[in-house]
């Protein structure tokens, strides 16, 4: 079959900018794609100081593009960079994009993000044909690069540079649907004629993300699972009567993980390299973590572990007030997460109180995440809802066995012991209650304990699942087919 040219616009991609899943699914599906034998290339914005602080330096491709916007003409160069395997073209306006974070400041956002995103997408539309002008799909991700299958649709669709490229729209959290004043409409030069509740229009407000699910030819999001929940008024966000309007291009393809950066036979980041047939080296990993950290590292207390954004979506209000009674117990616990400074002040203070027995770090820090993963010997994820979520997946290949409520992609990813002895592969619960979560992961700790041959029996499980993105990159393409 013809190899098809994909390009992804998307707002961050592991390795060059990461805060959350989105960037390890940017930063893994083109290769994926690529490694099958189309040519996939990812659009990013120039987040100068962030890229360059992580060791990369693009350089400039002479293509420079001219956007009107916000009452001003921009001129927008563009760079390239090749990062395992994939190339990355970064859209210059530092202005706009060095800044010293990606979105805001935590727990807060730049007041311009609308026009931040609005300019890069448009840039994107503009460099698309002198790029590849042979593009068969337009691939966009969450709110930041919703607004562009709408302008293709209407600035673009008599263009006949624009012609025959398809837009595919992802969902990978309804949470953060990008919605902003109305004022930007004239001031983005977005589609007046849209600005209706059927179109872009939400409470009087502009919702981005409502132009993705309008516009693009098909949509998806990251899990079955989720692609169910987010048509029913307790997950939909406010948006399940417009997505259900629009859910006959609508399906769910989990995500994977990039299993040469998420490996424990080669990481880097570790101690000691493990595999499923031999687990002396993670009972390394967890030894020098704890030295590292000096927490309590009793081989036969369980080490509970999280990594993860401080959000109320990740239940971490639940972790929280399971810790005191954890602490009682002497179970030792090891998180790393950024967000919600509220989140982070409490768990501070626990940690002071009980050194020994809680370590918290908080920011964003990769070699540490791979370090608690492969450490770890319980993985806490007890998300009020979860699109696909990796964290889980990562655990499961490290050999950490995740306790998890069963929502979203979390259930279609896991399987629960206390329904399967044979193929579990963690544990499940249902109610998002301090009780139902406390409940469960006592119930891990105590299989830790009692038989650790079907503990390590479950790990093995885990460690030997496909978590690739072999067969979703096979189930995108598919779709990339069905829409030319
Ligand atoms: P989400 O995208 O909702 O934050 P996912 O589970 O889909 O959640 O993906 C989270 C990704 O971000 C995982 O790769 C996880 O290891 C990583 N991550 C989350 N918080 C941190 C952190 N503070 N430091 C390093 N990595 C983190």
């Amino acid at each position: 079959m013809d190899p098809l040219t994909i390009v992804f616009v998307a707002s961050e991609a592991a390795p060059l900018v990461k805060t959350g899943g989105l960037g390890d699914v940017i930063g893994a599906l083109p290769r994926a794609l690529s490694n099958m034998g189309h040519r996939a290339c990812v659009f990013l914005p120039y987040y100068r100081r962030i890229i360059n602080g992580a060791g990369f330096h693009p350089q400039a491709t002479g293509i420079d593009v001219s956007v009107w916007i916000d009452g001003s003409m921009r001129h927008v160069p563009v760079h390239l960079l090749k990062a395992r395997g994939v190339e990355f073209f970064l859209f210059e306006q530092d202005d706009l994009f060095d800044r010293p974070e990606l979105y805001g400041p935590p727990g807060g956002a730049y007041a311009d993000n609308p026009l931040r995103y609005t300019l890069f997408c448009r840039a994107a539309i503009e460099a698309l044909p002198r790029l590849y002008p042979d593009a068969d799909i337009v691939h966009c991700h969450d709110w930041q690069t919703a607004i562009l299958p709408l302008l293709l649709k209407h600035s673009y669709a008599d263009r006949s540079e624009w012609r025959n490229v398809k837009s595919v729209y992802t969902i990978h959290n309804l949470a953060y649907q990008g919605i902003f004043d109305p004022a930007w409409l004239s001031r983005l030069g977005l589609p007046q004629e849209a600005f209706h509740p059927d179109g872009i229009e939400f409470f009087g407000m502009i919702n981005f993300m409502k132009a993705g699910i309008l516009a693009a030819d098909a949509l998806t999001t990251v899990s079955a699972g989720y692609a169910e929940e987010i048509l029913t008024p307790e997950y939909g966000c406010r948006l399940d009567g417009f997505l259900r309007k629009h859910a006959h291009k609508l399906r769910g393809i989990v995500n994977g993980i990039d299993t040469e950066v998420w490996n424990p036979r080669t990481d880097p980041a570790i101690a000691v390299h493990y595999g499923p047939g031999d687990l002396a080296g993670k009972r390394a990993c967890r030894a020098q973590l704890c030295e590292q950290l000096a927490i309590e590292a009793d081989p036969d207390v369980p080490l509970l572990a999280a990594v993860s954004r401080l959000a109320e979506q990740k239940g971490i209000d639940f972790i929280i007030n399971a810790l005191p009674r954890w602490m009682e117990k002497g179970w030792p616990c090891v998180i790393l997460g950024s967000g919600d400074p509220a989140y982070a002040h409490m768990l501070r203070s626990l940690s002071r109180k009980r050194p020994r027995l809680l370590y918290f770090h908080e920011g964003f820090d990769e070699t540490l995440s791979h370090r608690i993963y492969a450490a770890a010997d319980i993985f806490l994820m007890p998300s009020r809802f979860e699109p696909c979520g990796l964290g889980q997946l990562i655990a499961m290949r490290y050999g950490a066995i995740p306790v998890a409520r069963a929502t979203g992609g979390l259930k279609d990813t896991i399987v629960d012991y206390r329904i399967s002895k044979t193929q579990g592969t963690g544990f499940l619960y249902r109610d998002p209650s301090d009780d139902a979560f406390f409940n469960t992961v006592e119930a891990a700790v105590s299989l830790y304990r009692s038989r650790p041959l079907a503990w390590r029996r479950m790990m093995g499980r885990g460690m030997r699942l496909d978590v690739s993105w072999q067969a979703s990159a096979r189930a995108y393409s598919e779709l990339y087919r069905t829409l030319l």
